[in-house]
């Protein structure tokens, strides 16, 4: 048999070894670790409830035979040996964390998909040529601590760690010290460095918006995540007395973001609905009936899938707003800027080729929301897969996906990890 069959039926193996009752458990097992009263969780990245969640993670990784290792930024893999000896790694999974109301499947969906079709290929006594890990990335949804996809980040470069770990929460706790203790936690995670090579990496996840769903489709191979650029707009007027003040003596911080907002709303427009463009947070100083408004802080998230438009659009945020300050001053500061990603070769290929060969319906998607991936691809080969997730609502507790869907990903998973690392 030609070297492309054995992996072709090794995959196709592989796929069926997968167990939905399993799968189902596990992820009910994940839910009850800071369950909220609303069927989500609040697991919150190196919170106890997420260690609890790493502790369950590493637990059964163990019981499967898998080595358990952590990174100086947390990230834990488990991970199951090749007969290739020290070949670079096969890396599926994604995170635990959660929004503070977040959903049951957003993220752990993919790090017990991964888990699941290490099992099936445990099943069918099956040893791959490259070793598989299964991960879960530190702090991906920035919740707690501010980005996210922190673990992701200093994986794919090593140099931010220093200044990463010094990122604090709310509470002042940093990055550091909530390591420390989930360190603790997890004892029979052996320390690894950052900065080892992977052969590929494949994320499986809830798509999180209502596109599968309303065409009917089992499974997104997605094609790229967006690019994002957000900004925070600092408006400087002065406060002055409603009654008094004519409006040639004004300057009204509000009505000066007003018109910048509608200065972009207009760039932004897009028939296409390719442009995301959202101003989340308004904050109007001092917020009183009779006082003309002192000063306005507003925030720009745009995301865009294409590198030119996102340039050339996000480009345009600092100067739409001087062109409508008026009277006022204005400081366009660009907080974060994320570059779009592509996917594109054996990972995408494999996902699609597999997704065929199991007869499940598909197609193409672009992840509007930043995952993990996106800084894998930077690295090695890499490509995400969706299942549908119900009327499109995520980040909400009441998240939520068909188990059926979810064990469909699970073997599309299996079988192109099976692919990848060989026979
Ligand atoms: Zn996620």
């Amino acid at each position: 048999m030609s070297a492309e069959g054995a992996s072709a039926d090794l995959a196709r193996a592989a796929a069926g070894a997968v167990s939905e009752a399993r799968l189902g458990e596990r992820l009910a097992a994940m839910a009850e670790i800071g369950a909220t009263g609303r069927g989500g969780v609040n697991r919150q990245a190196l919170t106890p409830e997420e260690i609890k969640a790493r502790q369950l993670f590493v637990r059964w990784g163990l019981e499967l035979g898998l080595e358990p290792l952590i990174d100086d930024m947390g990230n834990l893999f488990l991970r199951r040996a090749g007969s290739g000896g020290d070949a670079a790694p096969v890396v599926a999974g994604s995170h635990l964390d959660s929004q503070p109301t977040g959903g049951r499947f957003d993220g752990t969906y993919g790090v017990l998909a991964a888990l699941e079709a290490v099992q099936a290929l445990d099943g069918l006594g099956i040893k791959t040529a490259a070793p598989v890990e299964v991960a879960a990335w530190t702090n991906e949804e920035g919740a707690r601590f501010s980005p996210g996809c922190l673990g992701s980040k200093v994986f794919a470069d090593p140099g931010r760690l220093p200044d990463l770990l010094a990122v604090k929460d709310l509470g002042g706790v940093s990055v550091a010290d909530a390591l420390a203790a989930a360190r603790r936690a997890v004892p029979e995670a052996r320390r690894r460095p950052l900065g080892v090579p992977v052969k590929a990496y494949i994320e499986a996840h809830i798509e999180q918006g209502p596109v599968l769903e309303a065409q009917g489709k089992t499974i997104g191979v997605v094609t790229g995540i967006a690019g994002r650029r957000h900004f925070r707009v600092e408006v400087k007027g002065e406060e002055a007395h409603a009654g008094t003040t004519p409006p040639s003596r004004r300057r009204d911080a509000l009505a000066a973001a007003l018109r910048m907002i509608a200065g972009l709303e207009r760039v932004m427009a897009d028939p296409s609905e390719t442009v995301r463009f959202t101003v989340g947070r308004l904050v109007v100083s001092p917020n009183a009936p009779s006082v003309v408004p002192g000063a306005v802080l507003f925030t720009v998230d745009f995301r865009h899938p294409e590198e030119s438009a996102w340039r050339r659009l996000g480009d345009q945020v600092p100067e739409i707003c001087k062109a409508n300050a008026g009277r006022c001053a204005v400081t366009v500061t660009e907080i974060s800027t994320t570059r779009p990603i592509a996917f594109t070769g054996v990972v995408r290929d494999t996902i699609e080729a597999v997704t065929r060969r199991l007869e499940l319906s598909w197609m193409p998607i672009l992840s509007g929301a930043g995952h993990d991936a996106e800084n894998l691809a930077l690295l090695c080969p890499t490509g995400m897969l969706f299942v549908p997730c119900e009327r499109g609502i995520s980040h909400n507790e009441s998240e939520n996906a068909a188990l059926a869907d979810l064990t469909a990903g699970t073997r599309v998973l299996g079988a192109v990890i099976a692919e990848i690392a060989g026979a």
